[in-house]
Parts: structure tokens; sequence; C-alpha cells
């Protein structure tokens, strides 16, 4: 079926028509900023003063971001969250894992530690997609693994130490989505780690993970085991770099300046709360109207467990959410669809930090619009 011809009005459209989950919406001002430091910075030595600072700007912002501990490190190293995923398993799991499963994303970092030969099978919790499931303490396993923002269905669950855990059990977190845009205790967390390309209104490529000390313990601790590591995805290598404001191999370094020009945006208009509060004005904007008209409905049920940052909207039968994004994105809003696998009639939308609250407000008069015009 061709997509019908319905042209938005322009004194109803967004400012900007970027509402992807990852790759994400990249402030325009980020980007002249980079025009701008270009002739100096892009195609230079990473291994000289003006790269390392930025990589220092972007550790320091982080740190400042997340209000780190001392002790706390931040990470760098090239391949995005799914390198870490390997990364991890040969690096910061000792044995056996524990892993929330509730999505796509999710069960991906439990697939990578079944397959390791070294490991024993992880244990796996699952539950309905639309929902998460909760913690365990399982005194069999040495690292809890789970996701703050589950990005295929917009779960999201505030990261927590189980009851009855112990010192020796690392909680490590997938934020890819939620970093920069959901709040998060350093003292329920070990490992916290993302990648620039979602809040951080970046693009991809890289691995950044927030770790404390007893994370760099387990990290010292398994490189000097007789565990053989590919040193692409070596955590104690990555660690060694990132001390000096490296990375072990070559990073995108438009990606680099494009990250810290987002942390120190968040961190001068007041930080995780300011940015978190942008999130929550978002949401309210989204969910309230969804739960307004009658055609749509959110599909995270518990209210409680909707995400902030990732908006998923079952639309009615009768109303076709692809030819609705269909339209959506011949008039210029990009994005919208939901997650293929997910296989619902649904919208999916990025509530990210760089998205204006007031554009949320734009595409829910948009979508109102293109479905009384297709109906
Ligand atoms: C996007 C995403 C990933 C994958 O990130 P890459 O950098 O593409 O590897 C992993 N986990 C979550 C929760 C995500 O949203």
């Amino acid at each position: 079926m061709s997509t019908p011809k319905v042209t938005i009005p322009s004194s109803l459209l967004p400012a900007d028509g970027r509402f992807g989950c990852g790759p994400s919406k990249i402030r325009p001002e980020a980007v002249a900023a980079l025009a701008e430091a270009a002739p100096h910075l892009l195609g230079t030595s990473h291994r000289q003063p003006a790269v390392r600072s930025l990589v220092g700007r972007l550790r320091s912002g982080v740190r400042e971001l997340f209000d780190l501990p001392d002790g706390w490190e931040v990470v760098l190293g090239n391949g995005g969250s799914t390198a870490f995923w390997d990364a991890a398993t040969f690096g910061l799991i000792e044995q056996r894992s524990l892993h929330l499963s509730f999505g796509e994303f999710s069960s991906k970092f439990a697939q990578a530690s079944a397959a390791a030969p070294f490991l024993d099978d992880p244990v796996v919790i699952s539950s309905p997609t639309g929902t998460h499931p909760n913690l365990i303490a399982d005194p069999r396993i040495d690292l809890y693994a789970l996701t703050h923002n589950e990005t295929s269905t917009g779960v999201a669950m505030t990261p927590q130490r189980p009851a009855g855990s112990t010192a020796a059990q690392l909680v490590a977190v997938d934020a890819t989505s939620a970093a920069g845009g959901l709040r998060w205790a350093a003292s329920e967390v070990d490992v916290y780690y993302f990648a620039p390309q979602k809040c951080l209104a970046s693009d991809g490529g890289l691995f950044i993970a927030c770790c404390s000390p007893a994370a760099v313990t387990r990290i010292e601790r398994l490189a000097a085991s007789s565990r053989w590591v590919p040193a692409s995805i070596d955590l104690k290598i990555a660690l060694d770099n990132s001390r000096q404001d490296q990375t072990n191999n070559t990073p995108a370094l438009a990606t680099v300046f494009l990250t810290v020009h987002q942390l120190e945006w968040m961190n001068a208009n007041g930080g995780l709360e300011w940015a978190a509060s942008r999130c929550d004005r978002s949401a309210s904007i989204i969910y309230d109207w969804a739960e307004t008209v009658d055609y749509a409905t959110p599909y995270v049920a518990d209210p409680a467990q909707r995400s902030h940052v990732v908006a998923t909207i079952d639309l009615e039968d009768r109303v076709e959410a692809a030819t609705v994004a269909k339209v959506l994105r011949a008039n210029g809003i990009v994005d919208t669809e939901s997650y293929r696998k997910l296989g619902r009639n649904q919208l999916r939308i990025a509530l990210f930090p760089a998205i204006d609250p007031e554009d949320v407000a734009a595409l829910c008069a948009c979508i109102d619009h293109v479905v009384s015009a297709i109906g």
C-alpha cells in the first residue's frame, strides 16, 4: 500500500523531527561547534594533547554528571555497548552471572555469557515484554546484570542491589539508553555502562563504563588470572589507557567531541537532575496524551515501569501504526516506528534530554492530525 498523501500544517510541526531511540537527535549547536573545532581536531593524533584533553573532559564530564564517588573510574573503549558485553564476559564475570531478561537488549548480554565456554551457565530471570523482573539474591553468582532502560519495550527499572547480596557480588547495569536521562545511585551499582548515541546525543561506536572500586579490583584480578582475553576487548587494557585519557586503539574523534559537548551542556544546565526532569516533562506530555486520545494507550501497563526516555504507545487496530509512522516520515518526522521484533501496532518515541519537551507536544498534535486525516 502506498503512503497516504497527508501534509501536516507547518504550524503543527516540531522544530526538530528526530525522535529515534538511537542513533538519536544530535543538537545542531553541537554539530556547529564540531564544524568550528574541526580544523584543529579532526584528523589529528589521538595520542597528542588536543584529543587527550577532550577524552579527559569526557571522563570528568561523566564523573560530574553522575557525581561518582572517589575511587570510581570512567573506562572507555571502542565497539559500543555490544562490545562491552563481550568485554564483560571476559573481564568482569568470574564464574557465573545472573541476568534480568525483559527485551531484546537485556537478553543479549545473557546470550553472550551463556556462549562463553569458560563460564558456568548464567541464571536468567525473565518477565513478559512490557514489564521487568526483579533481582533476587543468589549465592552462586558473582555478577548481577540488569538494564536501566529496555529500549526495545520502553520499560525502565531503578538499579538496586538485591537484598541479601554480598560485597563479592557486582551489579552491572546496561544504561545505554538511560545514562544522562534517568536517575541512579552509585551506591547501588558497580558498573554503569553505556554508549553515547542515545541520551548523550552523539554518534555510536564507543563504550563508556563507570566502574566502582570493587569492579576495578575484579578487572585487575581477572586480568592477572590465566584466562585468555582478546586485547581489543580487554578491560584492563581499556582501564590502563583510560587512566591516561586515551583509548587502546583509535576512537572516532567526532563522537568524542559530540559526547563532551552534550555532557557539558547538561552539566552547565543543572546536571543529571535537570536532564532527568526534562525527560520527566516529555514523558508526562506523551503518556497523558496517549491516555486521553481514544485511539492510543501506553504499552507499559504499570506507570511505575514506564520509561521516561523511551515511550512505547500502542494504537488501536483501526489505526495502522506503520502507516502513521510513514506519513510522519514523509513530513520530516522520523524514526517513530516500533521496535521491529516486538511486532506490535505501536509507535516508539525517544524522550532523550536533547529532545525539547515542546517538540514532544508538537509530535502528539501531528499524530492526531495524521490519524484524523487517514482515518
Ligand atoms: C542501543 C542499546 C544497546 C546497543 O548499543 P550499541 O552501542 O549499538 O552496541 C545495548 N543496550 C541497550 C539498552 C541499548 O538501548
